[in-house]
């Protein structure tokens, strides 16, 4: 990938590889014991950095779902030959007010970030930002108490959306703005955390290639293992990824698979050309002579 290590010269197009300016490093592994700085890959950040405002927004759709749907009276709507009396009144028991707390503090995160980044780029916030509840003074109040789980998914989605589009244009601004923003997504993590939900992996287009003998089905938890920096995980090995390695393994495999695709369809059409350039000169020569020119020596 590097040109020097080709035994190539340097060219003036060569990337100078910068460390996150968050000092990032990966700790040393049982195969290499020196810690390794990370490389700066979404401004300059490393994919580390970048990947924690990913990860937590990635998770916000099914999260801010699964906390609402344990709001008081919104269980009741699946049944009416289930509902509890009072529920209406919204009698909150502590189970139910952290669920309010927590559903709210990631509404009003992203309300708050979506409509600040909007103004940082100089472009329109997501609708739901514009829109929000807000008090005389401008502060964002939250999510009304009567949403559904499906609305509360439907609005925070957007704005989570929203600012994940945005994301790489995020990570060029300055170092304090993105820490900031990435601090204020952290919540985030131990809201999911406290409200487990029965997560489904997605299987990775990638095998695991890395350790040539395994070749086994990695599996990706879009929201992270909770409680730990695990992202995926090989099924054959149990080899775990960060979000940032497993980024990086992946992206250099499919551009591997790209160029591999690429060589095989250049060499067909190459055959095919070859082939049909061949039959044209037979035409040809039938045409002239009225008989094939056989290899006749
Ligand atoms: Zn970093
Ligand atoms: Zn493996």
């Amino acid at each position: 990938m590097n040109p020097s290590q080709n035994g190539q010269h340097m060219t003036d197009t060569t990337i100078v590889l910068l460390p996150c300016i968050n000092g990032c490093i990966r700790k040393g592994t049982e195969d290499t014991d020196h810690p390794e700085p990370l490389v700066a890959k979404r401004g300059m950040f490393c994919l580390r950095c970048f990947g924690k405002a990913e990860r937590a927004l990635r998770a916000v759709p099914d999260l801010v779902e699964h906390v609402v749907s344990n709001f008081p009276g919104t269980i009741t709507k699946v049944s009416d030959d289930v509902r509890v009396s009072g529920t209406s009144e919204r009698s909150l028991g502590s189970f139910s007010e952290q669920a309010w707390v927590d559903a709210d503090a990631i509404y009003s995160a992203l309300a708050v970030y979506s409509a600040h980044w909007a103004k940082a780029m100089s472009i329109s916030p997501p609708a739901p930002a514009r829109r929000s509840w807000r008090d005389e003074h401008g502060y964002v109040l939250g999510l009304p108490a009567s949403i559904s789980p499906a609305d509360a998914r439907q609005t925070a989605g957007v704005m989570s959306d929203w600012l994940l589009i945005h994301l790489p244009q995020i990570f060029t601004f300055d170092q304090a703005s993105v820490n900031e923003f990435i601090d204020g997504l952290a919540p985030i993590g131990s809201i999911a955390a406290r409200w487990p939900m029965v997560e489904r992996p997605r299987t990775s287009p990638m095998p695991h290639v890395q350790l040539s003998i395994c070749n086994g089905q990695i599996k990706v938890w879009p929201a992270g293992l909770p409680g730990t920096e695990v992202y995926a995980v090989c099924e054959k090995c149990g080899h775990q990824f960060e979000l940032d390695e497993y980024e990086e393994a992946v992206h250099a495999y499919l551009v591997d698979q790209q160029e591999t695709k690429r060589a095989r369809q250049a060499a067909a059409a190459r055959a095919t050309r070859e082939q049909n350039s061949a039959a044209h000169v037979q035409k040809r020569l039938l045409t002239k002579y009225g008989q094939i020119v056989g290899h006749a020596s």
